[in-house]
Formats: C-alpha cells, structure tokens, sequence
C-alpha cells in the first residue's frame, strides 16, 4: 500500500487538509458548532427551509405512512406512489413531460451523462462544472472537452475540431463563483449544431425565476432551447435527492440506462413527502427569494464601502478570492475567531491560485446579521494582511 500517512501530511504542510466541523444544531445561521457558538454563512439553505416545521411534519407524516426505507431500487420494487407523485409534482413545476428521481444530485449527473454520451464521442463542458459532471464524463468514456470559463468563443473553436460531438453540460449558477452561465448563447450555439444541453441547476432552482422554477425561466428558455435539466433537491429546497426533468424519451432512456438509477435503492418515500411540502413553500413563498436578493444587496454594498472585492455574482453565493490557500485559511480562522463561520475553499475544489471564502446567504439571516458579517470581514482581512 501507498504511504498514506505521508500523503496526508503533504496534503498538510500544503494547507490542503480538511476536516469536518460538529454542528450541535439543525442547519440554520446561528448554531454551536464544535462547542462554540458561531453565526454561519455557509450552507446551501438558500430559502431557510432545511428544518420548517411544515417539511418537517410532513416528514413524520410520510414515515408514519411509508415507513422508512424504499426497500429496493425503483425498477424493483422501491418505487412508490409517494415517488410517483413526486415526479409528476416537479414536471408540471418545470412545464416538462417527465421528471425522475435520483438519490443525489452527483448521482443524477454520473446517470445523464453515462447515458448520452459514451466512446469515441465528444462531451463539452465548462471549465468549472461541479465535479459530479466532470467525474460523469470520466466516467462515461466519451472525451471531455473542457472550454474556458463562460467562453463561448472558446467553445466553438474547440468544437470545430471535435468528433461526434454529443453532449454540452454546464452549470446554471456556478457553485463556487455564484455566476451564471451563458444560457440562452450556450441554448443557440448547441441548438444550431442539434446537440443536446444539459444544465445543472442545483444552485438556481427555488432561489432564481418566477416560484423558484430556476434558472432557465430566469431566462425565458425552456424544453427546446435546453432538452436535459437536472435540478437538487438538498440545498434551496432543503431536503435530500436530486431529479432530471425532459421529454418522455429522454426520461425513459435514463430509466432504462442510467446505472446511477438502476443500480442503487430508490429514496426513502417519507422524503418523497418532505419535498412535495417543500415544494409548495418555494413556489408560494416569493418573499423568501426578495428576502435573499435583499440580504445579497445589502451585502455587496457593505463590501464596496469596505473596499472589500467579491467577485461578480448576483445569486446567494458571494465570493471572496484570496489566491493561496494559506491566505484564505488564515483569512477563514480570523473570522472563526469572531464567531462566524465561513469555510475557506481550496483546490483541488477550485482551481490553483484562487482559493477564496464561499460566503452564501439564506432567507434565514437577517439584516444585522449581514452587518455583523461585514464588521468582522474587515478585520479579518486586516489581520490577515491582505487588505
Ligand atoms: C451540490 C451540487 C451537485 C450535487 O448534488 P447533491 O444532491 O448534493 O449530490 C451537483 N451539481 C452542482 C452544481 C452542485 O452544486
């Protein structure tokens, strides 16, 4: 076997080590956490409904009715009603024919992609997809072509020497940068070659477009400018599970092929029933979403009178580069120090040279929250020495 143990201090001495944290409370922006009290800016509860007493009813209710485990996958004997009307609720949530469940959303896009595409084929995706699509693709077989960041112009010059092309995936809301993809440039320049895209919307759905419905009604598009939509169920909509919603075809192609879905037990049905209740408070509830957008505001105006530069993004997660993962360590403790918490983000998570802070927001926080926030971001930063 390797030396792990050297590894591992390598991975140390780099400051590149990570270790979990022990929450003594439910996700929410204040908890104790590793026994001290702290207020956290760093979940993807974009909405504040991780633990509603409604989804959470409705939880003890589908147990009480379902049990708990599904027993089997869905083409064996797991899937049931709870399921089913599950995936017909999100369907006509998105104006698609179909939507499938999957356990998680890595597991959704690992599916999609071994599915769609395969060897001696081209898959397109952007420089900086969520590693579950990136690991789809190495998966898959197919080669990856991975064109620059949101660069459409470096899309097309590698596609015009590509072979068989027969995918593009891309993120919707980028998740350590918070921007958005190119979406309706992205639709045009794939819809004119007739090859799919498929968008991952996990950081877009419930939190952009009318009733949360994300980000392709953000932009007005809909099945024919983007056939494939994988969306997740565990962070605006906070539950668990994730599901791609599309055309009846495409849908029952990855019941019949998607080895993510075949091959593992379906989600227990009481949380099939959690996300019908959390459904109904995403697309209900639009002061969560002005709440958000206005906590985001606050924020990014706080920052420009600091002279504190974020990047560009106009979603919950607001990024803070730093460059080196030792500045962002050292930049993360001095906020632990003060009681907040904001994990410091590093490669191989995000690429060499721009580690930074993910600060992301909920409907959860509050205004003096956000202020507290900024207070202690400028002395973090100063005692960090990098302001
Ligand atoms: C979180 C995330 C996933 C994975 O979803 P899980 O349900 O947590 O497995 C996929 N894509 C993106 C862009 C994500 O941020």
């Amino acid at each position: 076997m390797k030396d792990l143990a050297a590894e591992l201090a390598r991975r140390k001495a780099a400051d590149l080590y990570r270790r979990c944290r022990v929450a003594q409370d439910p996700q929410g922006p204040e908890r104790v956490v590793d026994g001290e009290p702290c207020l956290t800016f760093c979940s993807n509860d974009y909405l504040g409904l991780a633990g509603h007493p409604r989804v959470v009813r409705a939880l003890q209710a589908g147990a009480e009715r379902w049990g708990v485990g599904s027993g089997a996958a869905h083409l064996v004997s797991g899937h049931t009603a709870a399921h089913q009307a599950l995936e017909e609720a999100l369907a006509e949530f998105l104006g698609r024919p179909r939507a499938l469940l999957f356990s998680t959303g890595y597991m959704a896009n690992l599916g999609v992609i071994g599915a769609l595409a395969g060897r001696g084929e081209t898959l397109f995706q952007d420089r900086l997809d969520h590693a579950s699509l990136l690991d789809g693709a190495r998966l898959s077989g197919a080669r990856l072509v991975r064109y620059r960041h949101r660069d459409l112009d470096d899309l097309a010059r590698r596609w015009a020497a590509a072979r068989r092309p027969a995918l593009v995936a891309t993120d919707a809301v980028f998740s350590m940068d918070g921007d958005l993809a190119p979406l309706p440039d992205l639709a045009a320049l794939a819809g004119a070659r007739a090859v799919p895209l498929m968008v991952d919307d996990a950081h877009g759905l419930g939190v952009l477009g009318r009733g949360g419905r994300g980000t392709l009604d953000h932009f007005g598009l809909g099945p024919d400018q983007v056939p494939i939509l994988m969306g997740t169920l565990g962070k605006a909509f906070g539950v668990f599970g994730a599901f791609v919603a599309g055309s009846e075809p495409l849908i029952e192609t990855l019941v019949q092929q998607a080895r993510s879905y075949v091959y593992t037990t379906a989600l227990p049905p009481a949380l099939a029933v959690a996300i019908q209740a959390s459904l109904e408070l995403v697309r209900s509830e639009d002061w969560r979403r002005e709440r958000l957008q206005a906590l985001v505001a606050r924020f990014r105006r706080g920052a420009a009178d600091l002279g504190i530069a974020l990047g560009d993004s106009p979603t919950p997660i607001q990024p803070l580069l730093l460059g080196s993962a030792r500045r962002a360590l050292a930049v993360s403790e001095a906020l632990r120090r003060q009681g907040i918490w904001v994990p410091a983000i590093r490669p191989p998570t995000v690429p060499e040279g721009t580690a930074r802070l993910r600060i992301t927001f909920s409907a959860a926080h509050g205004e003096d929250q956000v202020d507290r926030l900024l207070e202690a971001l400028a002395v973090a930063l100063r005692e960090a020495g990098t302001s």
